[in-house]
């Protein structure tokens, strides 16, 4: 594969304004989805050809919901946190989130997600919290909605402190 200068990104206005509200530079989207079109490691969703890259080149995880157009990549939302996470926490009982309606599976493993019990942390702050994570490979998907609302809320909360 080619390298990351090399390939052509399709993004609309509307989310290129929402890349520059939320400090997401257009390089770290090409690195992005060139990491994940690279080794595979990504989520995708079979009824849409969507796929979800994330990145965490050091403190924060980016991630960038794409198609491929031809040997175009249309970016269709970018996002970002500082929080870690880490799963291990096992399986929960509470499948009420919304993976089974999100749809996006593990695209190495090509595995259905389940929700577990995973402990996302910032700063001293650990905070479990139950997530779609892949049975197999353990990675763990974090939805736009949970970055931008949640997770940002906390992650101000603490750095106000
Ligand atoms: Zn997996």
């Amino acid at each position: 594969m080619d390298s990351y200068e090399q390939m052509h990104l399709y993004i609309s206005g509307d989310v290129e304004r929402l890349m520059e509200e939320r400090m997401i530079p257009r390089e770290t989207v090409l690195k992005a989805i060139h990491e994940a079109e690279s080794t595979g490691q990504k989520f995708s969703k079979r009824s849409t050809a969507r796929s979800l890259a994330f990145h965490r080149p050091k403190t924060v995880t980016y991630w960038v919901e794409y198609s491929r157009i031809g040997e175009e990549y249309q970016v269709h939302s970018a996002y970002s946190h500082r929080m870690g996470m880490k799963s291990g926490g096992g399986l929960t009982t509470d499948n009420t989130a919304s993976v089974y309606e999100s749809g996006w599976i593990c695209n190495l493993c090509k595995a259905q997600l389940e929700v577990q019990t995973v402990r996302l942390q910032y700063m001293q702050c650990i905070f479990p919290h139950n997530l779609p994570v892949c049975p197999h490979c353990s990675v763990i998907l974090i939805a736009e909605e949970l970055a931008t609302g949640k997770m940002a809320e906390a992650e101000q909360a603490l750095e106000d402190k």
